[in-house]
């Protein structure tokens, strides 16, 4: 007997599997709904996780900044304006951008994306960046990266106002996160927060092991996550570590943002955990029309059987660090208005 589409049977909580089931029609589980009866009770033994959807948690909070920029408009102001600055022809880069800007125009928020020429020396991208600086019509400004090679990116981050720094990159604004000052988040970071937070995952005393120590996602996450608004318990995990996996599975919420395919296996994650995976990786498959696919960091199909709630990849983080960028642009310019 098989399960009818377009429905997959799936627990209500890892307490109630073997007796408690509902019906879902969600298309990410559709695919699995060929499995037979036997394979639905071997599924009972060993439940899968609550798919944790950053798609449609990004797609909510996007609708949210749409009606805040409409009341904002509604009232009077102009739209918030997004300037990215995207230097040199790197094709991953120039889709980032695109995507960066099809998302704000969708919320109603002004975006122009400047393209000098990838010749630019470092002084003149430093001016340019100063210039955006001055105007008054330009709330954002995002330097898109990796800039090339003749250019210190340091340098030009530095430049950029930290007020209208919404990508939360500058010195001044990772000072203001360390001490608790308002400021701007790293858009990864504060959608790993939202991710968490509307996922109804309490923090507060839980053990968080972060394992990758970037600026831009590691580090913040970690402050987050210990900070007063998260009140957790944080390790933080990077190349140097030994014996990562007696760290790892202490973790009730695991974040992983490192860029190395299948580092995290099932062994080393605790059960009924929350895994947030952050990496990116692209690995070969001659079934796609591009010639790869995505993964992320951690062992997913071994993983998600054990833990409580986990993050696709794709589908988990990446759709939630647009939408943290447009709500920081808007945030900026509701600053700018009532500085
Ligand atoms: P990074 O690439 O700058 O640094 C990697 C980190 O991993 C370092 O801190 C390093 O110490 C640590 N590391 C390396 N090997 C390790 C190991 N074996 N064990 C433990 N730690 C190890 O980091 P990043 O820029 O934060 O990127 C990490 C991953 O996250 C990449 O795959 C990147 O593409 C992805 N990413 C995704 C998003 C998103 O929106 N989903 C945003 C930013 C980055």
């Amino acid at each position: 007997m098989s399960v009818p589409e377009p429905f997959f049977i799936r627990p209500i909580s890892k307490k109630g599997a073997t007796d408690c089931c509902i019906l879902l029609d969600r298309p990410a589980y559709n695919r699995r709904s060929q499995h037979t009866l036997s394979n639905i009770r071997s599924l009972h033994r060993s439940p899968l996780a609550q798919l944790i959807d950053g798609k449609s948690i990004a797609q909510e909070i996007r609708n949210e900044i749409r009606a805040e920029v409409a009341d904002w408009v509604h009232t009077g102001h102009r739209p918030p304006q997004l300037t990215v600055v995207l230097v040199g022809d790197d094709p991953a880069s120039a889709s980032y951008v695109r995507g960066k800007q099809r998302a704000a125009e969708e919320v109603g928020i002004e975006s122009t994306t400047l393209t000098p020429d990838p010749s630019i020396s470092e002084h003149e991208l430093v001016d340019l960046v100063e210039k955006l600086n001055r105007d008054p019509d330009v709330d954002g400004i995002l330097v898109q990266l990796p800039l090339p090679p003749h250019i210190n990116p340091t340098r030009i981050i530095a430049t950029i106002d930290p007020d209208k720094d919404v990508d939360g990159f500058h010195p001044e604004n990772a000072g203001r996160l360390m001490t608790g000052q308002k400021g701007f988040i790293p858009a990864t970071p504060f959608g790993i927060m939202e991710l968490l937070r509307r996922s109804n995952v309490s923090i507060e005393s839980k053990e968080c092991v972060v394992v990758g120590r970037s600026n831009i996602v590691g580090k913040p996450t970690a402050l987050l996550l210990g900070g007063p608004t998260g009140n957790g318990t944080v390790t933080l995990c990077h190349r140097k570590t030994v014996n990562l996996a007696s760290h790892t599975r202490r973790a009730d919420i695991l974040v992983v943002a490192v860029g190395k395919v299948n580092l995290i296996t099932a062994d080393m994650v605790k059960e009924g955990a929350t895994v947030i995976d952050v990496g990116i990786n692209r690995v070969p498959d001659p079934t796609r029309k591009r010639g790869y696919r995505l993964v992320g960091d951690v062992d997913f199909k071994n993983v998600e059987p054990k833990v409580a709630r986990i993050t696709p990849v794709p589908g988990g983080v990446g759709p939630m660090t647009i939408a943290m960028l447009l709500r920081n642009t808007l945030t900026a310019a509701t600053r700018h208005a009532f500085a």
